[in-house]
C-alpha cells in the first residue's frame, strides 16, 4: 500500500476572505478533520453575522467598477485561474481526499469538471450578447442588453467541497457580478485554495469574498437585501423550506439544488458486464454522497418468459452482488483504493441506521457494508463497506428516502412503464438512467421521466458545464439553472432600449 504524499502538513488555519484580504473570524474554530486518518487537518471559523455584512458590503463597494470592466478583462483574470489551477491540479486534488475522503481519481474528476466551469465561463464576450432589431417601426430600433445585478452569495455542500461552487461563481463573476462564497464548514480547505488562486489571477479586492460558517452565515446572506441572488446546493429540508422560502420572501433569484433518489432501471436486454461496471460507480462512487449516485436498482422482466427472466436476474445479481464485495475500501490517497470512507462518523451511523431499517423492513440483505473490510489500519470511524439489499418493495423507507451512502436497494418491475410509475411516485426528481438495447424503451424513458439528468446506458448522468444542471420535484427549486448559457440568464438581467431620434 503506498499513501501519496499528502499536501496539507499539520493544520491548516482557514481564515475569511474579505476585500482582498486574509482575516481571523471573532466566531467559534471548530476541526476539519481527515475521514480517513481521524487526524485534524484544519480549523475553520463558525463566522458571526458582522462578519457576513462586512463581505457583502466590500462585494457591494467593488461592484461598480467591476461591472465598468470590459468582460474580455474580467475573463483574462478566468484564463489566469485555469493555468494556476493547472499547474497545483494534483495538489488541489489531494486536499480534497484528506479533507473529503474520496478516492484520488475522483478527486482528479472534480477538479477537472471545476476548472471546465472556468474554461466555459471564459467565452462570456459571446455568451452575454443580447440582440437587436431594427425598424420595429419606421426608424426605431429595439435592443436587448444583458446586464450584472450585483452581489450573488453562493452556499456549498460537502459532497463536493471543490467543483459545486464553480458551477456558479465563473459565470457570476464574468457577467460583471460580485460573490460571497460560504463553503460547507465540513469540507472548506479546498474552497480557500480557490480563492487563494482568484487573488493570484488578479480578481480585485472585493469581487471574490468568501466567508466560512454555518447557519448565521446562511441567514446572514438571505436577510442581507444587498444579495441579488442565491445559489444553494445541498439538502432538500433546507434548500426548500429555508433558501427558496426566504428568496421568495426577500426577492432574491434562486437556484436551490437539493436531495436525490435516484433509479437505475436495468432492461432484460442489458449488456450485463457494461451495465454493472456502470452500476458500480454509480452506487458506490464518492461512497454514494453524491446526488446522481444510484440508490435504487429496479430489475424490469418485460417481454421476458418467467424461467428466462429468472436465470437472467440471477446472473445480474450475482455478478452485481460479487462486483460490490471485492470493492477495494480505503484512505482515497491509495491510489489503488476504488471506495473512501464517509464524510464522518455522524454520517456513517446514519447509513448504517438505514441498513439496520432495511432489515426490519423486511428486504434481504445481499451484502453487509457494516462488516468491515478496509485495505490499511485506519480508523473504521467514517467507513462502510458496499451493502446491497435484495427483495426491496417500492413503498419501503429505503426505497424511498435519501440514504447518501453506499446502498444499493434491488426492487422488482413487471412493465418499463411499472419502473417510470415508480420513479413519479418519489417525491424527487434529479436523475434516472435507463439501461437497454432497446431504442423504443430507451426513448419511451428519456420522453416521459420526470427527473433533471436522465442517462441512456450511463449511470452518472453529470451534465458537462455547457450544459445546466438541472432537477425537478424536490431536488430543485427555482427557476434557472447553473452553469452553461442558463446561469448568464440567471446572473444577468435583461434590459429592453426602444430608440428613435428625432
Ligand atoms: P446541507 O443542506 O446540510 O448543507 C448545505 C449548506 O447549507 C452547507 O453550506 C451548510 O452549512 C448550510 N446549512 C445546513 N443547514 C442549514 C440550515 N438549517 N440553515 C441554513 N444553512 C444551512 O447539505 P450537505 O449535507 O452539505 O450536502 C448533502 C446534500 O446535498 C444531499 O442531500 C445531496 O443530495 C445534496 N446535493 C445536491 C446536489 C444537486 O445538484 N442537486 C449536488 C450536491 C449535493
Amino acid at each position: 500500500m503506498t499513501i501519496l504524499e499528502e499536501p496539507i502538513k499539520g493544520v491548516f488555519n482557514v481564515k475569511n476572505y474579505v476585500h482582498g484580504e486574509w482575516v481571523d473570524s471573532e466566531g467559534e474554530i471548530v476541526d476539519v478533520v481527515n475521514p480517513a486518518t481521524g487526524k485534524t487537518i484544519g480549523k475553520v471559523p463558525i463566522s458571526t453575522k458582522n462578519e457576513i455584512d462586512n463581505a457583502v458590503q466590500a462585494a457591494e463597494e467593488a461592484w461598480p467598477e467591476w461591472r465598468r470592466t470590459p468582460p474580455l478583462a474580467r475573463v483574462r483574470c478566468l484564463f489566469r485561474m485555469k493555468e494556476l489551477m493547472e499547474e497545483r491540479f494534483e495538489e488541489l486534488s489531494r486536499i480534497q481526499t484528506m479533507e473529503h475522503g474520496k478516492t484520488i481519481d475522483e478527486s482528479r474528476g472534480e477538479t477537472r469538471r471545476g476548472i471546465e466551469n472556468l474554461e466555459v465561463a471564459t467565452g462570456i464576450a459571446s455568451l452575454m450578447m443580447g440582440y437587436n432589431l431594427e425598424d420595429i417601426a419606421s426608424g426605431i430600433d429595439e435592443f436587448l442588453i444583458r446586464q450584472p445585478l450585483g452581489v450573488f452569495g453562493i452556499i456549498g455542500p460537502y459532497n463536493f467541497p471543490f467543483m459545486v461552487p464553480l458551477w456558479f461563481i465563473p459565470y457570476a463573476v464574468a457577467t460583471g457580478n460580485c460573490v460571497v462564497v460560504k463553503p460547507s464548514s465540513e469540507d472548506p480547505i479546498s474552497q480557500t485554495k480557490i480563492a487563494e488562486i482568484a487573488e493570484e489571477a488578479g480578481i480585485p479586492p472585493g469581487v471574490w469574498n468568501m466567508v466560512n460558517g454555518g447557519k448565521t452565515v446562511v441567514s446572514g446572506m438571505l436577510e442581507n437585501r444587498s444579495i441579488k441572488g442565491i445559489c444553494f446546493v445541498g439538502s432538500t429540508p433546507v434548500g426548500r423550506d429555508v433558501i427558496y422560502r426566504k428568496c421568495g420572501e426577500t426577492g432574491k433569484r434562486v437556484i436551490a439544488q437539493c436531495g436525490a433518489k435516484n433509479f437505475m432501471v436495468v432492461m432484460p436486454d442489458a449488456k450485463v458486464d457494461q451495465t454493472i461496471a456502470a452500476c458500480m460507480t454509480s452506487f458506490y462512487g464518492n461512497a454514494g454522497q453524491r446526488c446522481l449516485a444510484g440508490a435504487n436498482l429496479v430489475m424490469v422482466s418485460e417481454g421476458q418468459a418467467e424461467t428466462e427472466y429468472n436465470n437472467f436476474y440471477k446472473k445480474f445479481v450475482d455478478k452485481f452482488v460479487e462486483a460490490a464485495s471485492t470493492m477495494k475500501v480505503g484512505y482515497g490517497l491509495d491510489e489503488t483504493v476504488q471506495m473512501g470512507p464517509l464524510r464522518d462518523k455522524s454520517k456513517k451511523e446514519k447509513v448504517a441506521g438505514y441498513i439496520n431499517k432495511g432489515v426490519d423492513e423486511g428486504a434481504k440483505l445481499k451484502l453487509d457494508g457494516r462488516q468491515l473490510r478496509i485495505v490499511g489500519d485506519w480508523p473504521k470511524d467514517a467507513f462502510l463497506n458496499p451493502t446491497v439489499f435484495d427483495d426491496v418493495t417500492p413503498d419501503m423507507r429505503i426505497a424511498t428516502e435519501e440514504i447518501f451512502g453506499p446502498v444499493a436497494c434491488i426492487v422488482r418491475a413487471k412493465k418499463l412503464q411499472d419502473a417510470i410509475d415508480m420513479i413519479h411516485k418519489s417525491p424527487f426528481g434529479n436523475s434516472a438512467a435507463i439501461f437497454t438495447q432497446n431504442g423504443r424503451w430507451a426513448r419511451d424513458f428519456r420522453y416521459s421521466v420526470q427527473c433533471g439528468n436522465i442517462g441512456v446506458n450511463v449511470g452518472i448522468v453529470a451534465p458537462m458545464a455547457f450544459f445546466p444542471f438541472s432537477g425537478m420535484k424536490d431536488s430543485f427549486f427555482g427557476d434557472l439553472h447553473g452553469q452553461g448559457q442558463e446561469s448568464i440568464r440567471f446572473f444577468t438581467e435583461s434590459k429592453v432600449v426602444i430608440e428613435r431620434w428625432f
